[in-house]
């Protein structure tokens, strides 16, 4: 298997020593671990398709992996060692950028940051923005559906793609890089390998949506007595704000005092302690006015008593400063030991009742545990965090993980809400799917499964 692989990649694309494949079979947290045959690195569409074809004569299981920086396990081989993993670093072009289309073609494995900057220097914009954008890569962001700090006001990675060019099972090259807005000549199977967490195709390249650059930001923290004036803050910065209002965030007073106690530099610029706060950024094309509009918008917050008090960031610096109490908050929980997390999301009206039922469940099951859940209000997905007890046992709390599971997602279920807003299902929920997800949904999912990967060679034992 290795010199047919090493036939298509060359000898330096297939790493089969143990050594060089650390950084590959295990995640940054090392929350998961496998082993794998091998890594294969192609450098070109026709390549991977190559490598496809080739595993699917063998019956080899692959699993597609880009910046590893996926969090619930899919990017990761299982125990066997009869896997292998396909790198699509290599995949690292931007084929092209049209900004009278408002479009750019780029690879599989173009860092999502590099595509940002590309746009960036076609006096374009592309909108996508996590925490882990210096290493995730564009396939790995359709491939999850990646959401991020914009999705109130651009969607997620799935609303920013119009095509995609995709390696099938069999070996076949999908070529689906369509720039168009409109195209009714059947299903949408762009959509369909988009969130498919590598389990139908390979994502080799897309065709994404560019928007004008925004030349003006203004970014504010305001100080907020709870998540019921969170949502009417969120309900007035719409109203008055409109498409400029591009990110809207929430943090509990736990989560800045994490934040303040464990990043250095870190500070709060608010006088006062307030039960929770959220981050608002307004941005516009247009080269003022930005300021003015978030300063009228928290004048009226502050008069109609929704807000307590706020901060309005002066300087890059100061942005970036409130920025990074937020960013930086899921590493500012480590030192205070073990943690259980949920990426959930419910109706956006539903928040406030979620969040006042949820920690008086975890309270009364853990007293002394402290939830910490933070995140994008904005689109209805919160970061259902839980510190364990001050001073407790970080294995015995950690050991409470089903019950916690249990509890949060049940009351997600109450509210009709997801079990994994943006992180995917991986190897972390491919069980719990089975239990929330409609039957008739799984047994469409499986038939389409079957379609596009009767071998079951894709991503084996991930989300289905
Ligand atoms: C600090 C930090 C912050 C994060 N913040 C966010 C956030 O705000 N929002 C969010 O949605 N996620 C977030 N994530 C999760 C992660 O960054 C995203 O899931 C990201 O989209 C994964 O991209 P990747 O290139 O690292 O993919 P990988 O981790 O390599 O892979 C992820 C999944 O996609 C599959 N895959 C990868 N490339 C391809 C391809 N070309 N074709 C087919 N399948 C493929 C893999 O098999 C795996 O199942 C965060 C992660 C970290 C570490």
């Amino acid at each position: 298997m290795l010199e047919r692989l090493a036939a298509v990649v060359s000898r330096n694309g297939v790493i089969a020593d143990l050594a060089d494949m650390v950084a590959y079979v295990k995640e940054p947290r090392d929350a998961y671990h496998g082993r794998a045959l091998c890594v294969v690195r192609p450098r070109s569409a026709e390549e991977v398709a190559a490598v496809l074809a080739l595993c699917h004569d063998a019956a080899v299981g692959v699993v597609p992996q880009g910046g590893n920086t996926g969090l619930v396990g899919g990017q990761t081989p299982d125990e066997s060692g009869a896997q292998i993993i396909l790198s699509l670093q290599r995949l690292d072009r931007i084929r092209e950028v049209d900004p009278a289309s408002d479009t750019m073609t780029v690879e599989a494995g173009v860092v999502l940051a590099r595509a940002q900057e590309a746009a960036e220097q076609a006096g374009r914009y592309f909108p996508l923005s996590l925490a882990a954008e210096g290493s995730c890569t564009i396939g790995g962001n359709l491939a999850t559906n990646a959401g991020g700090v914009h999705v109130i006001a651009y969607g997620t990675a799935r609303d920013l793609a119009l095509g995609v060019e995709v390696a099938l099972a069999d070996g076949r090259l999908l070529s689906n890089l369509s720039k168009l807005r409109k195209d009714n000549t059947g299903y949408d199977l762009t959509h369909l390998f988009i969130g498919s967490e590598g389990t139908l195709g390979i994502i080799t390249a897309a065709t994404l949506k560019l928007f004008p650059l925004p030349r003006s930001r203004a970014t504010s923290l305001v100080g907020l007595a709870d998540p019921r004036a969170a949502l009417a803050l969120l309900s007035l910065a719409k109203a008055r704000a409109g498409s400029a209002l591009v990110a809207f965030e929430i943090i509990p007073r736990i989560g800045v005092e994490f934040v303040l106690r464990h990043q250095p530099g870190a500070r709060d610029p608010l006088a006062g302690a307030h039960r929770w706060y959220a981050l608002i950024e307004l941005a516009s094309p247009a080269e003022s006015g930005t300021e003015e509009l978030l300063t009228e918008l928290l004048g009226e917050a502050l008069e109609r008593g929704v807000a307590e008090d706020a901060a309005l960031a002066a300087t890059l610096e100061q942005r970036a400063g409130l920025w990074r109490l937020r960013e930086t908050l899921p590493e500012a929980q480590k030192p205070e030991g073990g943690s259980i997390k949920h990426d959930v999301s419910v109706p956006i009206e539903s928040i406030p009742a979620f969040l006042a039922e949820a920690e008086a469940l975890v309270l009364r099951q853990a007293p002394g545990a402290r939830p910490v859940p933070f995140g994008h209000m904005g689109d209805g997905n919160i970061h259902y965090n839980i510190s364990q007890p001050e001073g407790a046992d970080r294995a015995a709390f950690l050991a409470r993980r089903d019950e916690m599971n249990e509890l949060v997602h049940g009351l997600v279920r109450k509210y009709s809400g997801s079990i994994s807003a943006e992180h995917g299902v991986g190897r972390l929920k491919r069980e719990l799917l089975q239990k929330v997800k409609d039957p008739v949904a799984l047994d469409l999912m499986r038939a389409i499964k079957q379609a596009l990967d009767p071998k079951g060679v894709l991503n084996p034992g991930k989300l289905l």
